[in-house]
């Protein structure tokens, strides 16, 4: 039987539009995809895009959209990347921002209608073209999933991963008619949350399957700590919902052949120049010392205030530490006064892509010490790049590190170091535990070996996408 034609939707996606690993997932999965699917990728057409860059053009398709008391004109737009078509819908309410969701400390208040407008013109795709499977990603194409639900002429049947159950999506009641969504769904089985509108769960209740970004994160999103008010719910819709783990792009992220890199290298003695030329790029010196390095957005949830309140301690050890991020202001000021007259901190704020791949290059240790991670890309890159992750022990960093040295015999499975409680004493204990790790140099050496050899790409995970899109194509899964 023929493969279901496939639509990937998500609100971001690199290189063109990239605020973290949704990004990264809705350019690398569908590019592993691609070689048994038809399959297409849909973000908006965000003003910070480089048309003339990647020749996107228009390709002949407007349509409108009416939600509540307006119209909205939208047109597709398309080009033709790495081997994928990737569309774009563009439409002033939408795309012409300063940024994708809202300024730092707060989304845009019209985040409904923008991204329920992108909903509807995913809807128009999958009629207009055929798409048998749309494959959404989180809230902001959950609506998708219930228009989709509802149009009983449409052969399309959707799947809808949750990447960050943080983030839901909740608007003001009024907002249901704002959207034009049927009043009589606004109760607790529907898409009421406490008084609002939260479109996670229209994602949730209606699509065909869904999907998480790791096994133990599935798991941990059906419990009160983990579960954002959503765990009940959840618990209900749970025979639809699986956990398949991330994968990176090894192509993208390959140390080999890495054009970001000082010099490439494919064992972790290569990594050792990376050092010294990244160190000299930051103007720090004493490269014996362990470089420990974070790199992600600057809020609660990667453990950012763990690390801002042990950042004097820790560097009182002989040790480097270096930061690259962006995110709320007044973590931008706790990390400068922390940092303050201190010679082996670097930090730098912005996002910076090939930065980020000669740190990865450079680093001994990543620090990831994420109150909860849903899978993180970042530990996996890390590994690529021989590092060791000091994380704590918990969603998909669970499934995706194991403790070093004990887990060397295991062909598939990544090193590092694990913390159970994300508390002061146990971050620094693991701490410590790098240091000593380090001190043995050949066991270091030994566990960096083993991390570039792991298996992080999408080889076994796009299998496991592929099996969902055939079964619920055939109506397998209800
Ligand atoms: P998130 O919760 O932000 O999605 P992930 O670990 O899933 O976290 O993915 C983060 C991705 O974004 C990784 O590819 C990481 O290297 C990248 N990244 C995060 N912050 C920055 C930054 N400031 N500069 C460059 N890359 C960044």
């Amino acid at each position: 039987m023929a493969e279901p034609r496939v639509l990937f939707a998500a609100s971001e996606a690199f290189p063109f539009a990239k605020t973290g690993g949704l990004a990264d997932v809705a350019f690398s999965l569908p590019r592993t995809l691609k070689e048994t699917f038809e399959i297409d990728v849909v973000l908006p057409l965000y003003r910070s895009i480089d048309r003339e860059r990647f020749e996107i053009v228009p390709c002949n398709e407007d349509f409108n959209v009416d939600l509540g008391a307006d119209t909205f004109r939208v047109e597709l737009h398309t080009c033709y990347y790495e081997g994928l078509s990737f569309y774009f819908v563009d439409a002033p309410l939408l795309g012409d921002r300063d940024f994708f969701y809202g300024p730092p400390d707060a989304g845009y208040e019209d985040n409904d209608l923008r991204f329920g407008l992108f909903c509807h013109a995913i809807v128009w795709m999958a009629e207009r073209f055929g798409y048998e499977i749309v494959h959404l990603n989180d809230w902001q194409t959950a609506l998708a999933a219930l228009l989709i639900a509802q149009d009983e002429t449409l052969m399309s049947r959707s799947v809808f991963t949750i990447h960050n159950l943080a983030y839901q999506g909740t608007f003001p009641v009024s907002s249901m008619l704002r959207l034009a969504i049927d009043r009589r769904l606004f109760t607790p089985e529907g898409v009421e949350f406490y008084g609002q509108l939260n479109l996670m769960k229209a994602g949730i209740a209606y699509a065909d399957a869904v999907t998480t970004v790791s096994p133990n994160y599935a798991c941990e999103i059906l419990t009160p700590e983990y579960g954002f008010g959503l765990e009940g719910f959840l618990q209900v819709h749970r025979r639809k919902l699986s956990g398949i783990v991330n994968g990176i792009d090894t192509t993208l992220f390959a140390p080999a052949s890495d054009t970001a890199l000082a010099t490439t290298f494919e064992t972790p003695a290569g990594k050792r120049l990376n050092k010294l030329h990244f160190l000299h790029e930051i103007g720090i010196d004493n490269a014996q010392a362990p470089l420990f390095i974070f790199i992600g957005r600057f809020t609660a949830q990667k453990g950012i205030d763990l690390l801002i309140d042990l950042l004097e301690e820790i560097v009182r050890r002989p040790c480097l530490v270096a930061i690259l991020g962006e995110g709320e202001r007044a973590y931008h000021e706790r990390l400068l006064e922390a940092a303050e007259g201190k010679k082996n901190i670097h930090i730098r704020f912005g996002y910076d892509e090939s930065l980020s791949h000669r740190m990865y290059a450079a680093a001994d240790f990543l620090l990831m010490p994420s109150l909860f991670e849903p899978c993180g890309l970042n530990q996996l890159i890390a590994m690529h790049y021989g590092a060791l992750p000091l994380a704590h022990n918990v969603g998909g960093l669970a499934d995706t590190v194991h403790p070093s040295p004990a887990c060397l015999d295991e062909q598939n499975r990544g090193c590092g170091i694990l913390f159970d409680v994300p508390s002061k004493e146990a971050f620094v204990a693991a701490f410590e535990q790098a240091l000593s790790l380090y001190a043995n140099e050949k066991t270091f050496e030994r566990i960096g070996a083993h991390n570039m050899a792991v298996d992080v790409s999408w080889d076994q995970s796009a299998q496991r996408y592929a099996d969902l899109y055939r079964s619920v194509s055939d109506g397998r899964v209800e």
